[in-house]
């Protein structure tokens, strides 16, 4: 019988984590027949009950297990230490606040069982998030976008459903700072949206103050993208070019007498913007090393294999 487990990050889910285990539960509870299961919660340094409500939990159920963190970390380092526990053959990773709602594993399942490796959950609509959330979720994802080699699908979160050997690729990369919703799409394999409509938080407030959403989009653009670091190349031809420019234009007037540049205006503009143009431009030769310096230091692997066919054949 194949296992799934389910991985849930807590930080001060007190109001919500005995509800959270009684949905999640009922539903696993239903797929008994077909599923074995496992709940990972990962208490991410909460001090208020949520470590002693989830003790209880634990000590009714021996599916349930517990990872406890020595104090806050955030959320990806949370999911990240979930995901290297688990036992299961398909591995779910949703948040306690039921925004994910977990009826939607069985069909999650299904996805899987039909082949898909990765079923990630796409928002078709979200309720009660500020407009303000929204607006910069949004603004984020088509920046990300636009700045990183891989393509990450707007509207998702970490809310999918993902097959062990891809569980396994991911435990595998050294890298620190993860950012898996970014790491889930670059892996490949087999990818399958999720279309579900995500209903508000059950109980609670949100976890993710302004200052955790800024980390986040900062890990994600900084880790899939040395764009930022090429900005800089750009700027510097654009500043000599606007020297030359600056050149030709003086060399016309002194040429056909228009009279209209004190002493001393040529040679001060056209140093300062070829100057700083080579100077922005060096930066960026330097930016080459140091984004090949940071590409090595993550220690993604160069590619990865799915498959090999007949290698133990003789
Ligand atoms: N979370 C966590 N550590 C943190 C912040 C959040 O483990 O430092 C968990 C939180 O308990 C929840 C999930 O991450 O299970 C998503 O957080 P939340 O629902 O507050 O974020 P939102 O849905 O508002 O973006
Ligand atoms: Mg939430």
């Amino acid at each position: 019988m194949k296992t799934v487990s389910v991985v849930i990050p807590m930080y001060y889910e007190e109001d919500v984590a005995n509800l959270c285990y009684e949905r999640v539960s009922a539903v696993l509870e239903e797929l008994k027949k077909k599923y074995d299961y496992e709940i990972i919660f990962v208490n991410d340094g909460s001090k208020d009950k949520t470590l002693s409500i989830l003790k209880e939990i634990a000590s009714q159920n021996e599916k349930v297990k517990i990872v406890s963190f020595s104090r806050n970390f955030g959320h990806q380092a949370a999911v990240t230490a979930g995901i290297k526990e688990v036992s299961g053959d398909a591995v779910v990773i949703m948040d306690a606040d039921l925004q994910d709602p977990p009826e939607l594993i069985p069909d999650m399942l299904k996805l899987w069982e039909d082949g898909s490796e990765v079923i990630y959950g796409k928002r078709n609509t979200r309720k009660g998030e500020s407009a303000f959330k929204l607006l910069t979720a949004k603004m984020f994802y088509s920046f990300l976008n636009a700045m990183s080699e891989v393509d990450i699908p707007k509207n998702t979160g970490d809310f999918r459903l993902v097959d062990r050997s891809v569980i396994d690729v991911i435990n595998n990369l050294p890298e620190h700072n993860k950012f898996l919703r970014g790491l889930f799409s670059w892996v490949g394999f087999e990818q399958k949206e999720f279309l579900y409509d995500r209903p508000k938080r059950e109980l609670g407030e949100t976890k993710y103050p302004f200052k955790k959403m800024l980390k986040l989009a900062k890990d994600g653009i900084i880790s899939f993208s040395t764009k930022p670091l090429k900005l800089v190349g750009g700027l510097g031809i654009l500043s000599i070019f606007i020297s030359f420019v600056i050149l030709i234009y003086s060399i016309l007037s002194y040429a056909l007498n228009w009279n209209n540049l004190s002493d001393g205006w040529t040679s001060i503009m056209v140093s300062i913007t070829f100057f700083a143009g080579v100077q922005l431009f060096s930066l960026w030769i330097m930016s080459e090393y140091i984004s090949r310096i940071y590409d090595e230091s993550k220690g993604r692997p160069e590619y990865i294999i799915k498959e090999k066919i007949n290698f133990d054949k003789k």
